[in-house]
């Protein structure tokens, strides 16, 4: 507290991210980064944007980014917008189409930045509850509203919703902003974006981070009709007229136009996780069915706060969240092969 800070931010509560260690060597499983790294194209991009031009701005519009992106969809830039991170972007949509509105809605167990960016934005909100299987009932969302956010797949249970349930939420909705936030969505769903030219109402948010193993460089983007992007540019240019800098840009540019390099990685992660899931059932574990680089899973008799300790003691670090309803879960980020023998090793470990 400080009598300097507004009356705002005396009451805001930040998204607390998973723990980034410095120093120590941890086997990282609590952030859903790419297990594998950047592709030799992408770095060698970013190398060669290394030099002389970094004292000039970057791109204001990224328009290669953006056209690069575009294109792979059969759209135009017009129809994407990108920021620094698909945080930025989610918040760039709050704020441009929720603020001043009515209640917006999403579901109670979903990305907690949502809750963070209502309380920024001063948008009120309504959660309704997943069922106990953790999967939505659509039903719950048939207006009236300010708007919607969905992430598919949702997080942290990692399930899949089918596009039709999505069509459903958007003709629900049509008055309303939808916003689908595909952070996983290249692990295992189908994306929205193929709607985008149908529903005037819908904007899709994916990101470079996970499955573009590119966490470290920020850059994320959304689609959606031109009406919608313009709405993003004038909140991006009354903000930060400059997201996303130089090396961002090349490194993401690189990125989606490696479809070898994206491919190879998001086909052993999802190999990976079948293999993971397996192996922990037979642990004692239930896991929720992933569409996402992370498991969901619970032990049949050891609380999960214990586990994440007893891992952390192994040096192994998994995201647990002390929210009602899922205190007894653990997110698992998909690992290397290596990672995924120790990971099962520790827990092996731990329930002896
Ligand atoms: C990781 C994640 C994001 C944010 O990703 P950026 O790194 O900011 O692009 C957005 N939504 C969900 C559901 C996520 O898990």
């Amino acid at each position: 507290m400080s009598r300097f800070w507004s009356p705002l931010v005396e009451k805001l509560v930040p998204y607390v991210p998973g723990e980034q260690p410095k120093g120590q060597t941890f086997i990282k499983l609590n952030t859903n980064e790419n297990p594998y790294g950047p592709s030799a194209k992408v770095l060698e991009a970013i190398q060669a944007a290394t030099g002389d031009e970094l004292r000039l701005y970057p791109d204001p519009v990224a328009g290669g980014l953006r056209d690069s992106i575009a294109a792979s969809f059969g759209l135009t830039r017009e129809k994407v917008f990108a920021g620094n991170g698909s945080d930025e972007v989610l918040a760039h949509a709050f704020n441009a189409f929720f603020t001043g509105k009515p209640r917006i809605v999403f579901a109670d167990i979903t990305y907690s930045f949502y809750t963070t960016y209502c309380q920024l934005f001063g948008v009120e909100y309504t959660t309704f509850p997943l069922n106990e299987t953790f999967e939505y009932d659509l039903d719950d969302y048939q207006g009236p509203c300010g708007g919607v956010v969905i992430a598919n797949p949702n997080a942290p249970t990692g399930i899949a919703l089918p596009l039709e349930k999505i069509e459903q939420v958007l003709k629900q909705n049509s008055d309303v902003v939808v916003i689908v936030d595909e952070a996983y969505v290249d692990f295992g769903a189908e994306s929205a974006v193929r709607l985008v030219p149908r529903y005037e109402n819908l904007l899709v948010v994916q990101t470079f981070s996970k499955s573009r193993s590119l966490a470290g460089a920020r850059v994320g983007f959304a689609v959606g009709q031109p009406h919608l992007i313009e709405g993003l540019n004038r909140v991006k240019d009354s903000f930060n007229s400059y997201p996303l800098d130089r090396l961002a840009l090349v490194a993401a540019k690189a990125a989606w136009e490696d479809a070898e390099g994206f491919e190879q990685t998001r086909s052993k992660v999802i190999a990976s996780r079948e293999k993971l899931a397996g192996q922990l059932a037979e642990l004692g574990f239930s896991s929720l069915p992933s569409a996402t680089n992370f498991l969901f899973v619970s032990h049949s008799s050891v609380p999960a706060a214990e586990l994440q300790a007893g891992l952390r003691a192994r040096g192994i670090l998994v995201r647990h969240f002390s929210k009602p309803r899922i205190e007894n879960w653990l997110r698992i980020s998909i690992c290397t092969d290596d990672e995924c023998r120790a990971l099962v090793r520790a827990l092996q470990e731990i329930l002896q």
